[in-house]
């Protein structure tokens, strides 16, 4: 059976954490529209170029573009056994669009698909943002007030300096947070009606939220 998880939760609510260890452990494909987009913006696309002013204001890139990406990702053969959605949908608009991408590509399977809501007070969210730094070599994310690196500003898996994301800053992530319960937040009462939402306590540790992690998705 094809295996679809949505992630769904504030920023730095540990979806990206929680879905790489996940995809350790299942093989499952990590489709992460934050990071496909800072590829394109790295890259100086077309498309990256219009993306960076609205990432840089911590709002929703047009979904023109981000509908694109996604169609193009989930239609690769590696999604066929099953993926990770991290980042995406994020407005009932963009659930739409994954419902039409989804109707026409599974048409044929079977398909076991749930949404995992991150459920987490926002309080100390800002400031875990602002301590977020991440590894451009193998995407390992730290924080480096709860975390100590066994050799400082380097990731501890393969040394390599680690970066802050350039909207990783206070000003874009009181943005990013309104975004997100303007436009997210909606998703999580659509899903819950649908009959496919299970919902995690992400305050606790990184172990204790994979754990349950593990135990609502079956
Ligand atoms: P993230 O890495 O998930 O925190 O996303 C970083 C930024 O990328 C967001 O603040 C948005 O500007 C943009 N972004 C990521 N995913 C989407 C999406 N599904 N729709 C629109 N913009 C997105």
């Amino acid at each position: 059976m094809k295996k679809e998880l949505i992630m769904v939760g504030p920023p730095a609510s540990g979806k990206g954490t929680q879905t790489k260890k996940l995809v350790a452990e299942t093989g499952l494909k990590h489709v992460d529209t934050g990071s496909m987009l800072r590829e394109a913006v790295a890259a100086k696309t077309e498309a990256g170029v219009i993306a960076k002013e609205y990432m840089d204001k911590g709002q929703l890139v047009p979904v023109e573009i981000v509908g694109r990406i996604i169609k193009d990702r989930l239609s690769k053969d590696d999604c066929k056994k099953g993926f990770i959605l991290d980042g995406f949908p994020r407005s009932l608009e963009q659930a739409e669009i994954l419902d039409n991408i989804l109707a026409e590509l599974d048409k044929d399977e079977d398909v076991d698909m749930k949404v995992v809501y991150f459920d987490m007070p926002i309080d100390n969210l800002i400031e875990r943002i602002v301590n977020r730094r991440s590894c451009p070599a193998c995407g390992a994310i730290f924080n480096v007030k709860t975390m100590t690196l066994k050799k400082d500003g380097k990731c501890d898996f393969c040394e390599t300096e680690l970066v802050q994301r350039a909207d990783d800053n206070e000003e874009t992530a009181k943005s990013r947070f309104n975004t997100y319960f303007e436009q997210t937040a909606p998703l999580i009462d659509l899903y819950e009606k649908r009959g496919n939402l299970v919902k995690v306590n992400a305050a606790g540790t990184i172990d204790e939220v994979f754990a349950a992690l593990k135990e609502v998705i079956g």
